[in-house]
């Protein structure tokens, strides 16, 4: 049974409406620009979140190429 998407306000704040997901497609992206803008560069980012979450960011070493 096809169950319907209700719409929600974009989580990026821009006003519009989505098809059921948290973005618009696309928007997502404008939030994490804006992010990495507002932290300066993705070190700082990975520091914050390990501050935040208080876990160190693990990466996947299997995937280094
Ligand atoms: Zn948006």
């Amino acid at each position: 049974m096809p169950r319907k998407l209700k719409p929600k306000l974009c989580s990026c704040g821009c006003g519009r409406y989505t098809k059921g997901g948290h973005f618009i497609p696309g928007h997502d992206s404008r939030v994490y620009s804006a992010i990495i803008e507002r932290v300066g560069d993705i070190r700082n980012l990975r520091e914050v979140v390990e501050q935040y979450t208080g876990k160190k960011i693990e990466v996947e070493k299997g995937t280094i190429h």
